[in-house]
């Protein structure tokens, strides 16, 4: 394979991240995004921990994210009357460095936009695979032949539809829904954040960069959403019918989410896949591994560029050992982390009086002096379970 052309699916996190390790050796990346411009929407997302960092030093991006930062403090659980029953350290919530998601596509994109060609409002309609490449269809482009196809294009991949076929039942349901926006910064937060439970239902606030403003998150028990109920209107009726009689400010935070112009709806789940490429075609990111919520689904995705990319660049002529040895180094590493998802709902929900009583001694014993490097070790241990190949290649970089 001369020059491979490589189409990635998707200009999310994963892709741009991928993309920019291949044009960094030489290698024509096509990204096609279904929606019109980048999706900057998304609350924040953290990093954490020597493997994380070192794929962010690696890339050359660790201060711009640094710059960025959120720099969120502690977390507090509180009662109804507002009172702090638990403070949780930046790092459990935070980790290292936490910076919103939209900053962070942003600066990929700005870093591989050069060397990329990214287009954008159009989507793969078919994949077929012949012995010179796989023959792709667009929903507008006209059809393409690229060497090798993967698929960024997140949670409900179409990508993996394609290839698996639709009704592969891989995106497990965890019994809980989440409805996240931007209201107003009613509560006065000032870098930090609170987190209100009862059973089955739970809200946490945290204050965002601009001071007016909080990031809401809703957690709440409830069945999996077909692809047509996850409007905002939807999320506005979702969390009413959850949240009636709700206690501490809910009521108002409630309100306020009819006016949010960023809600964001969706069931808790993870994706498990008995493998995660077939042919010339490989998923990367929450198309392969990822989880709505609390499963580490950005460092993950760019850990897994990075690994993809030294996998390929290892062995340009063979995609299937690239791949087979890409889903060996990454398959032990993702599916713990997924843990993470399936726990996220019942963390700030406890179904029962019972299970959120025992939440609140159990963090309340985690937190303390002495057990604090106990839970250091707790909240890094997934992120640090990874022995970092050094491919040696380099990120893209724009031209000065
Ligand atoms: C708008 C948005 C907000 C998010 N908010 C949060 C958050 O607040 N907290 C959090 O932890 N995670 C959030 N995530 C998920 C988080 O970005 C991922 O878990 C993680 O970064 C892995 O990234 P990814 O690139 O695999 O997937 P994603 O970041 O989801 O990117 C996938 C991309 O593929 C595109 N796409 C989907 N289908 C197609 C198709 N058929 N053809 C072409 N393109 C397609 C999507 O539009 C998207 O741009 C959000 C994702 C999105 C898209």
């Amino acid at each position: 394979m001369t020059q491979p052309h490589v189409l990635i699916v998707g200009a999310g996190i994963a892709g741009p991240s991928l993309a920019g390790w291949l044009t960094g050796q030489g290698w024509r990346v096509t990204i096609v995004e279904r929606a019109r411009s980048l999706r900057t929407g998304g609350q924040a997302v953290d990093f954490r921990g020597p493997v994380h960092r070192t794929v962010l030093e690696r890339m050359g991006l660790w201060e711009a994210i640094h710059e960025r930062r959120t720099r969120l403090g502690k977390q507090t659980l509180i009662d109804a009357s507002g009172r702090a029953l638990v403070e949780l350290p930046a790092l459990m919530m935070s980790g290292d460095v936490e910076l919103h998601r939209g900053d962070l596509c942003q600066l990929l994109f700005e870093r591989t936009r050069e060397s990329v060609e990214y287009r954008f409002g159009d989507a793969p309609t078919a994949l077929c695979e012949t012995p010179a490449g796989v023959e792709v269809e667009f929903e507008h482009h006209a059809p393409q032949r690229f060497d090798l196809v993967v698929g960024a294009d997140g949670l409900r991949s179409n990508v993996r539809s394609l290839l698996f076929g639709k009704d592969t039942d891989c995106l497990k349901h965890h019994g809980y829904r989440v409805v996240g926006c931007t209201l107003p910064n009613a509560l006065g937060l000032k870098q930090r954040g609170v987190i209100y439970s009862e059973p089955g239902r739970g809200v946490s606030v945290t204050s965002a960069h601009d001071e007016e403003q909080v990031r809401a998150l809703f957690v709440f028990t409830g069945a999996p959403l077909g692809p047509h109920e996850r409007s905002p209107a939807s999320a506005c009726d979702a969390v009413s019918a959850a949240f009636a009689g709700a206690g501490w400010e809910t009521r108002r935070l409630v309100d306020g989410l009819r006016e949010a112009e960023d809600t964001y709806f969706d069931a808790i789940g993870s994706v498990h896949l008995s493998r995660y490429s077939q042919g010339r075609v490989v998923l990367l990111g929450d198309a392969a591994w990822g989880g709505t919520l609390g499963g580490q689904g950005t460092p993950l995705a760019m850990v897994g560029a990075y690994v993809l990319a030294g996998e390929l660049l290892a062995s340009p002529e063979s995609h299937a050992d690239a791949f087979s040895r890409f889903e060996a180094r990454m398959r032990p590493y993702a599916t713990p982390a997924q843990d993470g998802a399936k726990r996220v709902g019942g963390f700030f929900a406890p179904r029962s009086r019972p299970g959120l009583f025992l939440r609140n001694q159990l963090y309340r014993m985690l937190t303390s002096k002495p057990l604090e490097r106990v839970f250091e070790k707790l909240v890094t241990h997934a992120a640090n379970a990874f022995e970092l190949p050094d491919h040696g290649g380099g990120f893209a970089t724009p031209r000065a």
